[in-house]
Protein backbone atom coordinates (compact mmCIF):
# COMPACT_ATOMS: atom_id res chain seq x y z
CA UNK A 1 0.00 0.00 0.00
CA UNK A 2 2.97 2.46 0.77
CA UNK A 3 4.39 1.33 -2.68
CA UNK A 4 1.53 2.26 -4.47
CA UNK A 5 1.48 4.98 -1.83
CA UNK A 6 4.66 6.53 -3.69
CA UNK A 7 3.04 6.56 -7.27
CA UNK A 8 -0.61 8.09 -6.02
CA UNK A 9 2.07 11.37 -4.84
CA UNK A 10 3.66 11.33 -8.08
CA UNK A 11 0.67 11.51 -9.50
CA UNK A 12 -0.64 14.20 -7.51
CA UNK A 13 3.07 16.08 -8.96
CA UNK A 14 1.80 15.48 -12.62
CA UNK A 15 -1.90 16.73 -12.35
CA UNK A 16 -0.40 19.31 -10.42
CA UNK A 17 1.89 20.45 -13.56
CA UNK A 18 -0.60 20.03 -15.74
CA UNK A 19 -3.30 22.65 -14.18
CA UNK A 20 -0.01 24.66 -13.77
CA UNK A 21 1.25 24.51 -17.14
CA UNK A 22 -3.34 25.21 -18.29
CA UNK A 23 -2.56 28.07 -15.98
CA UNK A 24 0.69 29.43 -17.75
CA UNK A 25 -1.81 28.74 -20.99
CA UNK A 26 -4.43 31.23 -19.68
CA UNK A 27 -1.91 33.98 -18.81
CA UNK A 28 -2.47 33.23 -14.60
CA UNK A 29 1.19 33.10 -14.00
CA UNK A 30 0.76 33.43 -9.93
CA UNK A 31 -1.83 30.34 -10.37
CA UNK A 32 0.20 28.18 -12.16
CA UNK A 33 3.65 29.30 -10.17
CA UNK A 34 1.68 28.51 -6.83
CA UNK A 35 0.85 25.10 -8.73
CA UNK A 36 4.23 24.37 -9.77
CA UNK A 37 5.41 24.83 -5.93
CA UNK A 38 2.78 22.38 -5.52
CA UNK A 39 3.98 19.78 -8.04
CA UNK A 40 7.36 19.94 -6.34
CA UNK A 41 5.75 19.14 -2.67
CA UNK A 42 3.84 15.96 -4.00
CA UNK A 43 7.53 14.97 -5.44
CA UNK A 44 9.00 15.48 -1.69
CA UNK A 45 5.36 13.31 -0.27
CA UNK A 46 6.47 10.61 -2.64
CA UNK A 47 9.92 10.38 -1.21
CA UNK A 48 9.17 10.45 2.27
CA UNK A 49 7.15 6.90 1.27
CA UNK A 50 10.41 6.09 -0.28
CA UNK A 51 12.48 6.88 1.90
CA UNK A 52 10.20 5.01 4.47
CA UNK A 53 10.13 1.81 2.81
CA UNK A 54 13.74 1.92 2.22
CA UNK A 55 14.52 2.18 6.10
CA UNK A 56 12.57 -0.39 6.68
CA UNK A 57 14.86 -2.88 4.43
CA UNK A 58 11.57 -3.20 2.42
CA UNK A 59 12.04 -2.83 -1.57
CA UNK A 60 10.55 -0.32 -3.67
CA UNK A 61 8.93 -1.30 -7.02
CA UNK A 62 8.58 1.95 -9.36
CA UNK A 63 4.91 1.97 -11.35
CA UNK A 64 3.94 3.72 -14.32
CA UNK A 65 2.42 7.18 -13.57
CA UNK A 66 -0.59 7.54 -15.60
CA UNK A 67 -1.08 10.78 -17.80
CA UNK A 68 -3.43 13.30 -15.69
CA UNK A 69 -7.00 13.01 -17.83
CA UNK A 70 -8.14 16.34 -16.04
CA UNK A 71 -10.21 18.30 -19.31
CA UNK A 72 -10.75 21.04 -17.42
CA UNK A 73 -10.80 24.63 -19.22
CA UNK A 74 -11.69 27.51 -16.61
CA UNK A 75 -9.67 27.90 -13.64
CA UNK A 76 -12.65 27.11 -10.88
CA UNK A 77 -13.25 23.53 -12.64
CA UNK A 78 -8.90 22.92 -11.94
CA UNK A 79 -9.00 24.23 -8.81
CA UNK A 80 -12.21 22.08 -8.04
CA UNK A 81 -10.33 18.91 -9.91
CA UNK A 82 -7.17 19.73 -7.40
CA UNK A 83 -9.97 19.31 -4.09
CA UNK A 84 -11.40 16.37 -4.82
CA UNK A 85 -7.58 14.73 -5.39
CA UNK A 86 -6.63 15.71 -2.36
CA UNK A 87 -9.47 14.10 -0.47
CA UNK A 88 -9.04 10.79 -2.33
CA UNK A 89 -5.38 10.89 -1.33
CA UNK A 90 -6.91 11.79 2.34
CA UNK A 91 -8.88 8.58 1.54
CA UNK A 92 -6.23 6.32 0.20
CA UNK A 93 -3.66 7.49 3.43
CA UNK A 94 -6.93 7.18 6.06
CA UNK A 95 -7.06 3.85 4.28
CA UNK A 96 -3.13 2.61 4.91
CA UNK A 97 -4.01 3.89 8.40
CA UNK A 98 -6.93 1.68 9.08
CA UNK A 99 -4.92 -1.21 7.86
CA UNK A 100 -1.69 -0.42 10.24
CA UNK A 101 -4.46 -0.27 12.74
CA UNK A 102 -5.71 -3.70 12.42
CA UNK A 103 -2.38 -5.48 12.52
CA UNK A 104 -0.61 -2.93 15.56
CA UNK A 105 1.85 -1.57 13.09
CA UNK A 106 3.02 1.03 15.51
CA UNK A 107 5.45 2.15 13.14
CA UNK A 108 3.85 2.43 10.11
CA UNK A 109 1.26 4.58 12.46
CA UNK A 110 3.60 7.02 13.72
CA UNK A 111 5.12 7.39 10.37
CA UNK A 112 1.71 8.06 8.84
CA UNK A 113 1.01 11.00 11.69
CA UNK A 114 2.74 13.30 9.36
CA UNK A 115 0.29 12.47 6.64
CA UNK A 116 -2.94 12.39 8.43
CA UNK A 117 -1.75 16.23 9.36
CA UNK A 118 -0.87 17.17 5.91
CA UNK A 119 -3.93 16.25 4.02
CA UNK A 120 -5.87 18.18 6.09
CA UNK A 121 -3.47 21.52 5.40
CA UNK A 122 -3.64 20.09 1.85
CA UNK A 123 -7.90 20.22 1.83
CA UNK A 124 -7.94 23.40 3.61
CA UNK A 125 -5.45 25.08 0.68
CA UNK A 126 -7.48 23.61 -1.92
CA UNK A 127 -10.64 24.47 -0.36
CA UNK A 128 -9.10 27.93 0.29
CA UNK A 129 -8.23 28.53 -3.32
CA UNK A 130 -11.46 27.82 -4.99
CA UNK A 131 -13.17 30.20 -2.01
CA UNK A 132 -10.68 33.03 -3.14
CA UNK A 133 -11.32 31.86 -7.25
CA UNK A 134 -15.11 32.02 -6.38
CA UNK A 135 -14.98 34.95 -4.87
CA UNK A 136 -12.40 37.26 -7.39
CA UNK A 137 -12.52 35.60 -10.08
CA UNK A 138 -15.17 36.78 -11.79
CA UNK A 139 -13.95 40.36 -11.88
CA UNK A 140 -10.50 41.00 -13.85
CA UNK A 141 -8.82 43.15 -11.76
CA UNK A 142 -9.15 41.29 -8.64
CA UNK A 143 -8.38 38.09 -10.23
CA UNK A 144 -5.00 40.18 -11.25
CA UNK A 145 -4.66 40.68 -7.43
CA UNK A 146 -5.29 37.41 -6.60
CA UNK A 147 -3.04 36.10 -8.99
CA UNK A 148 -0.35 38.31 -7.97
CA UNK A 149 -0.64 37.49 -4.26
CA UNK A 150 -0.40 33.40 -5.87
CA UNK A 151 3.21 34.59 -7.53
CA UNK A 152 4.60 35.02 -3.96
CA UNK A 153 4.41 31.59 -2.59
CA UNK A 154 8.07 29.86 -1.59
MG1 LIG B 1 0.58 14.62 -1.34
Amino acid sequence: MINEQINKEYFSAYLYLSISSRMLDLGLCGFAHWYEVQAREECDHAMRFYRFLHDEGLGVTLLPIAAPQCQCVCPADMLREALEHEEFVTESINHICRHAEEIHDRRVMQFLDWFVAEQAEEEANARDMLAKLRLYGENPASLFLLDCQLAKRE
